[in-house]
């Protein structure tokens, strides 16, 4: 979001952020692209951002995470060029339209480098290409994004996957796979495209979660993502079928230094598995954990204890999530003992992240301890921290009640107001309506 956040205020209605439905989405982006670039586009396809269930902090550490694609969708109008000429506009920064050459673009921090968000684009195709699967045409696409910018939803995957999937078919890559019968190997590819976009095009060094999230997701599940190798599996999580919801709270606090805090977790962890002698801290058992914070105590290192508990928190949280997924994927309806079970794991990865990796922030522990103070299942933290979004498992006639709690909460404290989010575990990326081009 980009509008300036407003102070809380006790006893105010809930802010939900709608998700755009496929008709409003398409009728968005394909009507601006008649008024920027004139005529049809051959499509519209759009990619969803992404929420995050459990596992966090484990990707780079080589563990699972358990994301879920949401129904806050980036929606892309875009028509196949005849050169190599790329042409953005977006409804949200209201610019003009950006010309670029696909010759031309580069890496980030070479005289190729892309401006804002049109390196995620833009990037795509270029690392199409350098992943030999060119060469492509250019394009002109209009965006119009409902996923929340900056809220730890993945707005930027989505921008990715968008035109990953657009230019799959316009350019006959045949890697994505139809609506109903999407290719997850193909897709897989298609992930490493993205990823390459947001880490040299725009300069953001992530993981592959986001891309993976946005792409491979299905509807009524959640995807369990083994980080290291990529392979994933996809777990029932039909929570409308159950009386469920899961939601949102983006608490719009956008702490400084998150990036110099990210990269020094990042180094922590690699430090201690040196000291331990593995390559990454997935490779340390959960059945060695107490053997290993020995270890790591006894190095003598000023920071010691930091690291004790970055660790604890790193193999904990992969023994979390790998529990949260196998018991979604019991077969066993989510109810009773089982749901309790999948709340306890939530609340525990909160609790870890607060007390041993230090990463989240007076809004999220707020937001947190106000949705179980109304009743939530389990609430936590999502994304990477010190600020961004939490999320709540409740009752789906308990969401009004959680997100007043949770707002009554930040009025008392000061807080700006949060937004909402619905989050229904949703479809990945694709296309949204016939074009002219079939
Ligand atoms: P997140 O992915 O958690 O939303 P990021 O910082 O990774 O946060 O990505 C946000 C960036 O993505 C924005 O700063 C902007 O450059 C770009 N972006 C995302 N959605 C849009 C949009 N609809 N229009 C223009 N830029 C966008
Ligand atoms: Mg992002």
């Amino acid at each position: 979001m980009t509008d300036q956040p407003i102070p809380a205020v006790a006893g105010a209605d809930p802010v939900f952020s709608p998700a755009l439905s496929a008709r409003e989405g398409a009728a968005a982006a394909a009507g601006l692209f008649t008024e920027a670039f004139g005529g049809e586009p051959d499509g519209v396809w759009y990619a969803p951002g992404r929420v995050n269930v459990i596992g966090e902090h484990t990707d780079y550490n080589g563990g699972p995470a358990l994301p879920i694609a949401l129904p806050h969708r980036a929606h892309l109008a875009l028509r196949r060029r005849e050169d190599r000429t790329i042409r953005l506009v977006s409804s949200q920064t209201r610019e003009a339209i950006d010309v670029l050459d696909l010759d031309a673009i580069g890496p980030k921090g070479t005289p190729g480098e892309v401006r804002h968000w049109n390196a995620y684009i833009a990037g795509v195709a270029w690392a199409l290409e350098r992943e030999g699967l060119g060469p492509l045409t250019g394009f002109d696409a209009a965006l119009s994004s409902c996923v929340p910018l900056g809220g730890g939803l993945s707005s930027s995957a989505a921008l990715e996957s968008a035109p990953a999937v657009a230019l799959d078919e316009v350019d006959g890559l045949g890697l994505a796979g139809g609506a109903d019968d999407p290719d997850d190997a193909g897709r897989a590819r298609l992930v490493t495209a993205c990823v390459r976009a947001e880490n040299e095009m725009a300069g953001a060094p992530t993981g592959g979660m986001d891309q993976s999230a946005s792409l491979r997701c299905r509807a009524g599940h959640a995807l369990a993502l083994d980080c290291r190798t990529g392979e994933v599996e996809h777990v029932p999580f039909d929570l409308a079928a159950h009386g469920l919801r899961l939601l949102v709270i983006d608490t719009r606090a956008r702490h400084s230094l998150v990036d110099g805090q990210y990269g020094a977790r990042r180094t922590a962890c690699e430090r201690s598995a040196r000291l331990l002698g593995v390559e990454l801290l997935a490779d340390v058992a959960p059945a060695e954990l107490d053997a290993a914070l020995a270890r790591v105590a006894a190095s003598g290192g000023a920071d010691a204890d930091a690291l004790v508990r970055r660790t604890r928190h790193v193999v904990t949280e992969i023994e979390r999530t790998r529990d949260l997924a196998a018991l979604l994927g019991d077969g066993r309806r989510l109810t009773g003992e089982k749901l309790a079970r999948v709340g306890a794991l939530m609340n525990a990865s909160h609790d870890s992240l607060r007390e041993d990796y230090e990463c989240t922030c007076p809004e999220l522990d707020v937001a947190v301890d106000a949705a179980r103070a109304a009743g939530a299942h389990g609430a936590r933290m999502t994304g990477g921290g010190f600020g961004g979004s939490a999320i709540a498992l409740v009752d789906d006639g308990a969401v009004d009640a959680v997100a007043r709690t949770v707002l009554d909460a930040y009025a008392g404290r000061g807080f700006a107001a949060p937004a909402f989010l619905d989050a229904v575990p949703s479809a990945p990326a694709g296309r949204l309506s016939p074009g002219r081009r079939q």
